[in-house]
């Protein structure tokens, strides 16, 4: 029989429970149904798994997929089980009495999908088993571990050239997220993927926002201000550069009432397996960890991945952020910064073992990531530039996007600041260099004798940290470097000659501290009645997750409850309609939702919808947010949010002192003349009475306090 395009329409939404195809999802599925081969380049979280899984599903016979890592076979195995598909795996994790079982239920064709390392694929016992079944298709995932090129070079990958000799009426699609043009130049050559029609979708992940921010002493409070205001309960990565840090930022995060879990290669094994086990079954846990933590890490509703320190490079960016929102939903990249980093990462570079060649590579990849981190423009734009996958108009989801950073004429202070390191002997690290700036008359400086410099006490225009950060961006924008013993010395770059010389100017952007700006669209923290809803759908969902003992992502996605919330379905018709639920997933799971649903009958009315929306303000006001920040946060005007704190004074939830930043004489006052306006009077004369000095929405506020 002929396998239309309307049979896999078919399949995506009966056992899928997804209305349509994502871009390329269709003619790649076409194309193999069509008995051809094709090689799929996709970003993570772009859709990548059914376009095999689906023709797996309409061919006679078995998928055999091939995949590197056993978490990652394990984690679609159980999600396709969820879905009703008779999926399994074999690998080393398994004994043998496992394994046979196995491959008795694949002679007997029990079974639609497997999945296997490529190292047992190729061994000659199962080459004879696969000679004795029918095949629908060859699917190898992570392609790019083919290639000796590429970061992830597995060598068993390189075998699997022969499935092509072994089996050439099969289709076969390789799959991979990472590949630049060589890479998949490689991928074409080893697995003999030369008639294959090709699928390249970009790079771009639309769906992170990607933010920088300096490095200074508040990053800390920044982080928890993120974590609790923006993604309180969700899941998150934070990265750091040294196990100690981990281990720190961990156990602060733990102080300030954050499942906040650490993970390293200092860690015992059986540790790093405990937390990483809570990572993917717990909702709401925040790994703190270094970059060993992070492949094969499938879990699709990571919201945001936070970098403490530089990456080292572009690519370890793109790849680390990368982990965020695989689901497609709203999530966060947000990079802080510093000068420290800078030093550090040179020194790994210099100090490494690596050869001259090498090295210039390397330390090449760490000035185009500062280069990154100092944009004054679009930084989605220059991410994907540097993948050679231009993107035309700024993206409007990034940081200097949403807030574009303003520029200031640094050439003066740039000028000092570079003289200072001449004068100094060009050995100096940046601490001492300020503290010359900035005339401060300490021991070392006069014993070097540099409080007789030009250049001592000339800095009053900037404090320690502008002065910190003017170098810092000297450095990034290679004017200065950073000296080879790796000490933190800094010397003159020959380009910096005309700035001296004053023939050029130099424009800086302005620091700013990490503009906290949540994910727009569906936001995934309410409070109130809907709140109430969320936590609970959450709840049962995390109940049947332990129960059957997998995690809570493979019974539904957060888009599938949110959308529940949304449309607030209320029998099992409309439940189908939900996107994320298939038959299958009708059958376990609707009963249960459409009871939490029932208990708490849709909000439609518009006084449940007020008072959310009230409740939401007076939340983020509480948590430490003032009402600019509300405001901005929640797209909302001031003076909303003022009436919003209005009706939370008015009702004893917050204090009038917190919200109104006047005196207290000059309060009673106001409400003195307040209490003179006759009932039901507007507040204009009193607002008239004052000049104009007090804000409406100030004023909102103390009369509420006289109700
Ligand atoms: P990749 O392997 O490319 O990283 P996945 O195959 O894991 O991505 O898919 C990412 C997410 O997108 C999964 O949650 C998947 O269920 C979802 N998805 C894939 N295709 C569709 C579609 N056509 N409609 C809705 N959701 C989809
Ligand atoms: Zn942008």
């Amino acid at each position: 029989m002929n396998k239309t395009s309307e049979q896999a329409l078919q399949v995506l939404q009966s056992v899928f429970g997804y209305q349509s195809f994502r871009s390329s999802q269709q003619a790649i599925i076409d194309t193999l149904l069509a008995g051809g081969d094709a090689l799929v380049l996709m970003p993570t979280g772009g859709g990548k798994s059914l376009c095999f899984q689906i023709p797996a599903l309409l061919r006679e016979g078995v998928g055999i997929v091939v995949s590197p890592l056993i978490a990652l076979m394990q984690d679609q195995v159980v999600a396709l089980q969820q879905l009703g598909v008779k999926a399994a795996a074999l690998n080393s994790s398994m004994d043998v009495t496992q394994a046979r079982q196995i491959e008795a239920q694949l002679l007997a064709g029990e079974i639609d999908l497997l999945y296997v390392a490529p190292e047992r694929l190729m061994s000659s016992g199962f080459q004879d088993l696969l000679r004795q079944i029918r095949i629908a298709l060859f699917a190898i995932d992570e392609a790019h571990c083919v290639s000796q090129w590429g970061h992830d070079f597995r060598p068993e990958y390189i075998q699997l050239s022969a499935l092509h000799e072994q089996f050439p009426e099969i289709p076969r699609v390789a799959l991979t997220a990472t590949a630049d043009e060589p890479t998949r130049k490689e991928i074409v050559q080893r697995l003999g993927l030369e008639q294959a029609q090709q699928f390249i979708s970009g790079f771009d992940r639309p769906n992170i926002r990607y933010r920088v921010a300096a490095n200074s002493s508040s990053t800390r409070q920044q982080l928890l201000r993120f974590i609790k205001l923006d993604y309180p309960d969700q899941a998150g990565i934070v990265y750091c550069l040294s196990r100690r840090r981990v281990d720190e930022t961990a156990a602060w995060l733990q102080q300030q009432d954050i499942k906040a879990l650490p993970y390293h290669a200092g860690l015992s094994k059986q540790e790093r397996a405990a937390n990483q086990e809570r990572f993917l079954r717990e909702d709401g846990v925040v790994m703190v960890a270094t970059i060993a933590f992070g492949m094969g890490i499938d879990k699709p509703d990571v919201r945001y991945v936070v970098h403490l320190n530089l990456p080292k490079s572009l690519e370890a960016y793109y790849q680390e952020t990368g982990r965020a929102g695989r689901d497609g939903e709203p999530a966060e990249a947000l990079l802080f910064y510093g000068l420290q980093d800078v030093v550090t990462l040179r020194q790994f570079v210099v100090n490494s073992d690596a050869d001259e060649a090498h090295k210039r590579i390397e330390s090449q990849k760490l000035e185009r990531m500062l280069g990154y981190c100092e944009l004054t423009t679009c930084r989605r734009q220059a991410l994907l530039a540097y993948f050679s996958d231009p993107m035309d108009e700024p993206c409007g989801n990034c940081d200097t996007c949403l807030n574009p950073p303003e520029t200031w004429d640094a050439t003066v202070a740039a000028q000092k600041a570079l003289s200072c390191v001449y004068r100094t002997g060009q050995r100096f690290g940046v601490t001492y260099l300020v503290d010359v700036l900035l005339g401060k008359l300490n021991e070392r400086i006069q014993s070097f004798g540099h409080d007789q410099i030009s250049t001592f006490g000339v800095g009053d225009e900037l404090n320690a940290t502008q002065w910190k950060g003017l170098y810092r961006q000297l450095i990034a924008q290679g004017l200065l470097q950073v000296d080879q013993q790796g000490h933190g010395g800094l010397r003159l770059s020959e380009t910096c000659r005309a700035i001296l010389k004053g023939e050029q100017s130099l424009f800086l952007r302005k620091e700013q501290k990490a503009e906290r700006k949540a994910a727009k669209k569906r936001k995934s923290s309410f409070a109130g009645a809907k709140g109430e809803l969320w936590e609970a759908l959450r709840k049962k969902r995390l109940e049947l997750a332990e129960e059957q003992g997998v995690p809570p992502y493979v019974i539904f996605h957060d888009s599938t409850l949110l959308s529940m919330m949304e449309y607030h379905p209320e029998n099992r018709q409309q439940m189908a309609r939900i996107s994320g639920i298939g038959e299958r997933k009708l059958e376990s799971y609707a009963e249960a939702f459409l009871q939490v649903l029932a208990e708490h009958p849709a909000g439609t009315t518009k006084a449940s919808q007020q008072s959310d929306t009230v409740a939401e303000s007076i939340e983020l006001f509480r948590s430490g947010l003032n009402i600019e920040e509300i405001a901005r946060q929640r797209e909302l005007k001031a003076t909303t949010i003022y009436s919003h704190l209005a009706d939370g004074i008015e009702k004893d939830k917050i204090a009038l002192n917190d919200v109104v930043e006047l005196d207290e004489k000059e309060i009673s006052r106001i409400q003195d003349m307040l209490l003179d306006l006759g009932e039901g009077q507007r507040l204009k004369p009193v607002f008239d009475a004052l000049d104009g000095r007090v804000d409406y929405g100030v004023l909102r506020c103390i009369h509420a306090s006289l109700e």
